[in-house]
């Protein structure tokens, strides 16, 4: 079960976005049949919005509709110093070593009755204390790594049988990734590392390996008028610093307040203001930064999105639903969406040769529907 946190500076609006999703997902009444919402105070599931998935619902009428979920994790409580023990910044940052991916959300609203903790209003300055915060947590730990190690390395000496050069390997990548954190002060999602050395990275849960998406939130009025004057700084400090992470605008404010009307409520809202609701383009993006996609299964029993890994192939995909379709494997019967859609019906798919038969090596793609074939 995969994750996704908020992290930014105390109000930013950190609590109010997550309190949007929340809302929003409890709302979702048309998936009744599955329990959504709030587990835990800080965790919260939201299905992942899918036009592919609103219409296989319409297509096959099923008695359950059950969508992909995200799981989104409030972070409270990083300020400047966390990472040399400043509050409780420790604790929180080790928060942050849980998640697989992270929402940055950066304050971009003036508003004189909300305390800045740093002062004026300046989010390069709120983008780049917090991105510092998390690297000197990752250079903290790769520094206890390198300095374990080293007493290991030296003690092997000069030649050693296969364990031992594959220790040394283990810490000269290190060693190298330290000095990426410590000396050249660049996040590690950042590098260009070989397949080993993603392998070594992959075991240290390091933070600032994990996907970013930096969240811009402004007020109201200028997520209204389309106009912010720290949106292009904003954009500009991401391009030259994070290259390659999205960063999405949106107003936490406008959100909220959508989040507690009805759908009626919202379309008329919507409607007036000539701006869409950005937390679908959100939640999708959170999503895709883990990685994930999913295929789908459809009937008139359940119409249902399964999670998987990207380039996960048909007999592990498979065993996501159920063990032994995993071990019983026998064939991936396949449907394209958008062949469904144009044929319009399972048998004129058929009809139309486009109905497919794939084996155990077939890699799934997102947004396959699919009916496996087993032995029990
Ligand atoms: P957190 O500390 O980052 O979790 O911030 P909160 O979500 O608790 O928000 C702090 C304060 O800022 C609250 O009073 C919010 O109502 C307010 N706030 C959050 N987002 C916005 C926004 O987009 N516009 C305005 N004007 N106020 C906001």
């Amino acid at each position: 079960n995969l994750k996704i946190g908020v992290v930014g500076l105390p109000n930013v609006g950190k609590s109010t976005f997550f309190n949007a999703i929340t809302n929003s997902a409890a709302a979702a009444e048309n998936y009744p049949f599955c329990t959504i919402g709030v587990y835990d105070p800080e965790e919260s599931r939201v299905a992942v919005p899918d036009a592919r998935f609103d219409w296989l619902c319409k297509h096959y009428k099923p008695a359950k509709e059950i969508p992909a979920y995200l799981t989104v994790i409030d972070i409270a409580g990083l300020v400047k110093g966390a990472a040399s023990g400043a509050g409780l910044g420790n604790a929180f940052l080790s928060h942050v070593k849980a998640v697989d991916a992270i929402y940055h959300v950066i304050r971009a609203f003036d508003e004189p009755d909300v305390i800045h903790v740093e002062g004026e209003l300046d989010p390069l300055r709120d983008v780049e204390i917090i991105r510092e915060e998390l690297r000197l947590k990752d250079e903290e730990f790769l520094q206890k790594q390198v300095a374990e190690r080293e007493r290991d390395v030296k003690r092997l000496g000069n030649g050693g049988n296969a364990a031992d050069k594959s220790k040394k390997e283990e810490y000269e990548i290190i060693n190298k990734v330290y000095k990426w954190v410590a000396e050249d002060k660049k996040d590690v999602r950042h590098g260009v590392w070989t397949n080993k050395e993603v392998d070594v990275i992959n075991t240290m849960h390091l933070i600032t390996a994990k996907p970013v998406i930096y969240l811009a939130n402004l007020s109201e009025k200028d997520y209204r008028r389309k106009k912010n004057k720290w949106l292009p700084k904003i954009k500009a400090w991401v391009d030259e610093n994070t290259p390659g992470d999205l960063m999405i605008p949106f107003s936490v404010a406008f959100e909220y307040g959508l989040s507690l009307q009805s759908p009626e409520e919202k379309e008329e809202t919507l409607k007036e203001a000539g701006v869409p609701s950005m937390l679908p383009k959100i939640i999708v993006a959170g999503y895709s930064a883990l990685q994930l996609v999913y295929y789908f299964t459809g009937g008139p029993d359940e119409v249902r999105a399964w999670t998987i890994r990207k380039n996960t192939k048909a007999p592990q995909a498979a065993g996501v639903i159920h063990t032994d379709f995993e071990r019983g494997f026998i064939m991936a019967e396949i449907m394209k969406y958008d062949d469904l859609k144009e044929a319009g019906t399972d048998a004129a798919v058929k009809a139309a040769g486009k109905y497919m038969q794939k084996g155990k090596e077939y890699v799934v793609d997102d947004g396959d529907i699919i009916y496996f074939k087993f032995n029990v």
